[in-house]
C-alpha cells in the first residue's frame, strides 16, 4: 500500500539532507555517512519567529537574514525606503503564515545563530532610522502647525484692537494710544499687544505671541 510512497524518495520526520552531497541521512548525524562532510549545525526554522520577523521586520529584510539569505536581506534592507521590501514581506508573511511548520523546516533552514543576531540587530537600527526619518517629518511640521495657531491668535487679538481704535476714533475723531481708554483687555496672556503711534490720522499697533519669533503689526488700513 505505501509502495507509491516509497518510490518518491521522501525524507522522514528523523530526517535530513546532507549540507554537503544532498543525501538523506539523520537529523542527529554529526558526519553524513556517505560523504563524511561534518554537517553544519542548522537549526530548525521556527515559524513563530519567521512570522514575527517578517511582520515587524520584514521590511528591513529580518526574514531573510534569519533564513540565511543575506544577500536578499541586505537588498531589502538597502531598499526599504521604498517601501517595496515591506509590501514583499508582507506578501511572504500570509505566505508563511499560511503554510505549515513541517513544510517551512523542509524548505528552509536556519544557518547557526547569527541569522536570529543579525536579523534582530537589521530591524533594530532599520526601526530606530525609520523613527528618526519619521520624527524629522513630523516635529518640523508640528512646529509649523503650532506656529501658524500662534500667529492666528495674534491676528484676531490684532482685529480686536483694530475695532476698538475705530469706535474710538468715532468718538473722540483720533485714534487712542490708551489700551484702557479704548476698553480693550488683552484676552490671552502670551499675546502682548503694543501701540506704536496713534493720531487722527492713523495707528500703528504690534502684537506679540510669547512663543513666536515675529511679531505682527497693523495700522488703520489693515483690517
Ligand atoms: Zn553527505
Amino acid at each position: 500500500m505505501s509502495e507509491s510512497i516509497e518510490t518518491k524518495q521522501s525524507k522522514g520526520i528523523d530526517e535530513k539532507f546532507c549540507s554537503e552531497c544532498g543525501k538523506i541521512i539523520k537529523i542527529k548525524a554529526e558526519i553524513c555517512p556517505k560523504c563524511g562532510v561534518r554537517q553544519r549545525n542548522n537549526e530548525r526554522v521556527s515559524k513563530t519567529a519567521l512570522l514575527l520577523l517578517t511582520f515587524f521586520l520584514g521590511g528591513f529584510g529580518a526574514h531573510k537574514f534569519y533564513l540565511g539569505k543575506n544577500w536578499q536581506g541586505f537588498f531589502y534592507l538597502i531598499f526599504c525606503w521604498t517601501w517595496i521590501p515591506g509590501l514583499i514581506a508582507l506578501i511572504e508573511f500570509i505566505i508563511y503564515a499560511f503554510t505549515s511548520s513541517e513544510v517551512l523546516q523542509e524548505k528552509y533552514t536556519v544557518k547557526g545563530g547569527a541569522g536570529v543576531v543579525i536579523a534582530v540587530v537589521v530591524g533594530g537600527f532599520g526601526i530606530i532610522a525609520l523613527i528618526g526619518i519619521l520624527a524629522a517629518i513630523a516635529i518640523p511640521q508640528f512646529v509649523a502647525y503650532k506656529n501658524r495657531a500662534y500667529q492666528v491668535a495674534t491676528e484676531s487679538e490684532l482685529q480686536v484692537l483694530a475695532t476698538a481704535e475705530e469706535n474710538y476714533f468715532l468718538q473722540h475723531g483720533q485714534y487712542s494710544s490708551d489700551l484702557q481708554a479704548m476698553n480693550f483687555t488683552e484676552t490671552s496672556p502670551e499675546i502682548t499687544i503694543e501701540i506704536i503711534s496713534a493720531d487722527n490720522t492713523c495707528y500703528e499697533a504690534v502684537g506679540t505671541h510669547q512663543q513666536l519669533q515675529e511679531s505682527i503689526t497693523i495700522d488703520c488700513n489693515s483690517y
